[in-house]
């Protein structure tokens, strides 16, 4: 898919989203956040879901949490235009509760569809609800995060502490600064056996 068509499918699914009514949240949110960034991107972050602000502005990750997102990509030489940031909400819950089981679900569709479209190389799941809504059943974040997980439908996975929880936490955030630094490297080894698979296949190809 090109760039433009990714851009397009990408723009339906936001006005979807804006009139979505699968679950309560639709009730009392201001704006819908249904995720920004690069169409083509090979990085995609989902953190967990909209709070006062990004309800306020209809954008991820736009107040403390995304402040620090920001250094964090800064650290490895990306801004935010490269990659694309979503959640595993696109509406906030009531005082930041956390997300509802049936709330997850009912999101789930949009970033599903948002995932098929950008096709990113990694994603990245900041924090436990979205570790967990990816890789459920492997264990917590503490024991996941900084690896890389590759799942049978072809989408790779590297989960991290979330930059909200990190952010007053001297050790937990020096450790996400650390498990960051290990991104571009998990990216490189992604991009080189992509790359390898390819060149395998035109061999065999060429055998017949
Ligand atoms: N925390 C999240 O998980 N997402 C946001 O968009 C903001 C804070």
């Amino acid at each position: 898919m090109d760039l433009i068509e990714k851009k397009i499918q990408l723009e339906e699914i936001e006005k979807e989203i804006a009139s979505c009514q699968f679950c309560p949240l639709s009730k009392t949110r201001l704006k819908t956040v249904p995720g920004e960034g690069n169409s083509d991107a090979d990085i995609m972050f989902i953190g967990e879901a909209p709070g006062q602000r990004e309800d306020e502005e209809g954008r991820p990750f736009c107040g403390h949490a995304g402040n620090f997102l920001d250094q964090l990509l800064d650290s490895i030489n990306l801004v935010r235009a490269d990659v694309f940031i979503a959640n595993t909400l696109k509406c906030r819950p009531p005082a930041n509760r956390d997300p509802l089981p049936e709330e997850k679900s009912a999101c789930r569709k949009y970033l599903e569809q948002q995932l098929r479209i950008i096709n990113p190389k990694i994603i990245v799941t900041l924090g436990r609800h979205s570790t967990e809504t990816y890789l459920p059943g492997l264990g917590g974040i503490t024991k996941l995060r900084a690896k890389l997980y590759k799942r049978p439908n072809g989408l790779n996975f590297f989960p991290l502490y979330h930059p909200a929880a990190a952010l007053h936490n001297g050790s937990m955030r020096q450790t996400l600064i650390d498990d960051f630094a290990k991104l571009p490297t998990a990216i490189n080894k992604i991009k080189a056996e992509t790359e390898k698979t390819n060149v395998d296949k035109v061999k065999q190809e060429k055998l017949f």
